[in-house]
């Protein structure tokens, strides 16, 4: 379980996340829908532990993992991140990239070699295996740096907008990839979008934010028919 409870963020002088309580059980998958500025972001790099907070906790299970005092790093969190700045390293080629975390992991060269190019298959990027970052499309990009977290095999994924670069085509495939992933592994999920279909297709439950605030969590249909407040009724409504 993620348990974020009353967790709030400024920058600067202006309150980002007000007073966020969320929580997500083992193996959900939650979609974070709201329009631009409103703090997915944000929330999602404090649940990775890039940011620190004002006030609040987050828990992992029962144990706290960030609060205002206190933040365990993230590379002890055990989450696997596709953010949409969270780039490859440069000096290595794409399997290298897919292979690092299993390399730390001490898996065998074979095993990982194996694990690399099934993930970056899953991503169609298997015959770009020895190519540099440098020498691939944003999209490409983004597509290994998902295979990247996928061979990890995390049981926490944070996904900002990870199909935000793709073309239409490649989208659909890429969504049914996720809708698999998630049934085979039963990895919790957090994934945002601006993409509504997007979220309805892929999430057992989503959170719509506006303002740093929470609005609503809820099954799909359940927003649909049960809006507690106008935002929601309007930004699922409508649309955007
Ligand atoms: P989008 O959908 O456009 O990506 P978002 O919902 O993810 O938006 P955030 O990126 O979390 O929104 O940003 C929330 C607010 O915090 C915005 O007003 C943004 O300008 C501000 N903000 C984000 N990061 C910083 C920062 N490092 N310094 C100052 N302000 C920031």
């Amino acid at each position: 379980t993620i348990a974020l409870n009353g967790v709030t963020k400024d920058f600067a002088k202006k309150r980002v996340l007000d007073d966020v309580s969320l929580r997500v059980e083992n193996g959900e998958f939650i979609a974070v829908l709201g329009p631009s500025g409103c703090g997915k972001t944000t929330m999602l790099r404090l649940i990775a532990g890039f940011e620190q907070m004002k006030a609040g906790t987050i828990r992992f299970d029962n144990d706290i993992i960030a609060s205002p005092e206190r933040s365990l790093p993230p590379e002890k969190r055990n989450v696997g991140i596709v953010f949409q700045n969270y780039a490859l390293w440069p000096h290595m080629t794409v399997e290298q990239n897919v292979g690092y975390a299993l390399k730390i992991a001490g898996v065998s060269s074979d095993e990982r070699r194996r694990r690399s190019l099934e993930a970056l298959a899953t991503v169609a990027m298997e015959n770009f295996a020895d190519r540099l970052p440098a020498d691939l499309s944003g999209g490409q990009r983004q597509r290994v740096a998902l295979a990247r977290c996928l061979a990890a095999n995390p049981t926490v994924m944070l996904l900002d907008e990870p199909l935000a670069n793709l073309d239409v085509h490649l989208r659909a495939s890429m969504e049914s990839e996720f809708a698999d992933f998630h049934r085979r592994t039963r990895a919790t999920m957090i994934y945002i979008t601006h993409d509504q279909s997007e979220a309805m297709a892929l999430a057992d439950r989503i959170a719509v934010m506006d303002g740093g605030r929470v609005m609503q969590v809820g099954r799909p249909h359940e927003l649909y028919s049960q809006p507690q407040n106008e935002m929601v009724a309007r930004f699922i409504g409508n649309g955007f």
